[in-house]
């Protein structure tokens, strides 16, 4: 089985091995659901299955959770399916609501969109977006998923895996701690290895996803051959407080004159298409579309 799931913005692959049908034998039922990645998709998913009583285990070969800002804004639609796992204050805390998109030509205002009443779905509680890196999402996710008891086993990978009628035989791997290597010689120690019995498996592995791979499932769709420049910038002066009105500042050199927080700025340059958006007080996302790959 496989689909596409919506997480943090983000056009996801999932792909989820069991059995065709559900697990028909009592120890099938009580296996937990094995989630493999940590990102916003595994994150989200084992929270999920932690909210309606699932048990479930998630585990992702990285030690640590990834630092990087990667996605950078997390969509209304997304927090209103996420809210009863984080409260709408939480993303408000964490990081700046988006309140306006600024276009530009050359770094002058042309004109100016007010986002925060645009909702025909009526929930006024949440703001169109908030923007924050990724690292941020994944941490109110994995505070989610703690407040339901399940810890994210980290430094494991799913090596391999087998799918019968009743559920999945997954192996583990578990780099040994460095500690253990063998005296005196070069060689790492051996990673520990276990099987565990699931009752489903969800890849949430990302893109070069193993159980995608070892399901012999296809990643359809095409490439888009252009090239993006992506940075993220600390900007002096930082960022300031958004005006109220829609339409202050048009005209001006927004580009030049001051960033707001809130705010996504969209504007010609002579090399293509160049977005702006202040990603926290002092930093930016920086992306420039330069064309097509030759
Ligand atoms: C520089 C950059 C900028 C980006 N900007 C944007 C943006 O602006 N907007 C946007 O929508 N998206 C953006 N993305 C894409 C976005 O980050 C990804 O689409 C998103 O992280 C996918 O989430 P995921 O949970 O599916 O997978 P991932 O976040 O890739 O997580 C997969 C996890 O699985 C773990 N894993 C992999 N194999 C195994 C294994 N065998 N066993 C155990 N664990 C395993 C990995 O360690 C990883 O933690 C950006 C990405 C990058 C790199």
């Amino acid at each position: 089985m496989s689909n596409n799931g919506d997480a943090n913005g983000v056009h996801a692959h999932v792909s989820a091995c069991a059995a065709a049908d559900p697990p028909k034998s009592a120890q099938a039922a009580s296996a937990p659901v094995l989630v493999v990645g940590a990102g916003p998709v595994g994150l989200a998913a084992a929270a999920w299955l932690a909210e309606y009583g699932v048990p479930v285990r998630i585990i992702d070969v990285a030690d640590a959770p990834s630092p990087y800002s990667k996605a950078f804004a997390v969509w209304r639609r997304t927090m209103a399916a996420l809210a009863p796992l984080v409260p709408p204050s939480r993303w408000a805390a964490a990081g700046t609501p988006l309140s306006r998109i600024t276009m530009c030509d050359a770094g002058h205002a042309l004109a100016s969109v007010t986002l925060a009443d645009a909702d025909a779905r009526g929930d006024h509680a949440l703001p169109p977006g908030v923007l924050l890196g990724q690292a941020q999402t994944e941490a109110l996710l994995t505070t989610a998923l703690r407040e339901r008891g399940v810890e994210v086993e980290r430094g494991v990978r799913l090596s391999s895996f087998a799918a019968d009628a009743d559920g999945v035989d997954c192996l583990l791997e578990r780099a040994a701690p460095a500690d253990e290597a063998p005296p005196g010689g070069s060689a790492p120690a051996a990673a520990q290895q276990e099987r565990v019995r699931a009752s489903y498996l969800i890849g949430a592995d990302g893109a070069r996803s193993a159980v995608r791979r070892g399901l012999g499932d296809p990643f359809p769709g095409v490439t888009l051959s252009r090239r993006f420049l992506l940075a993220d910038v600390e900007v002096d002066p930082p960022p300031g407080p958004a005006p109220a009105a829609a339409g202050a500042g048009l005209g001006r050199r927004e580009l030049e004159s001051g960033l707001w927080l809130g705010a996504m700025y969209l504007t010609t340059t002579s090399e293509g298409l160049l977005m702006v958006v202040p990603i926290s007080p002092t930093a930016c996302r920086v992306v420039l579309d330069g064309g097509k790959m030759e």
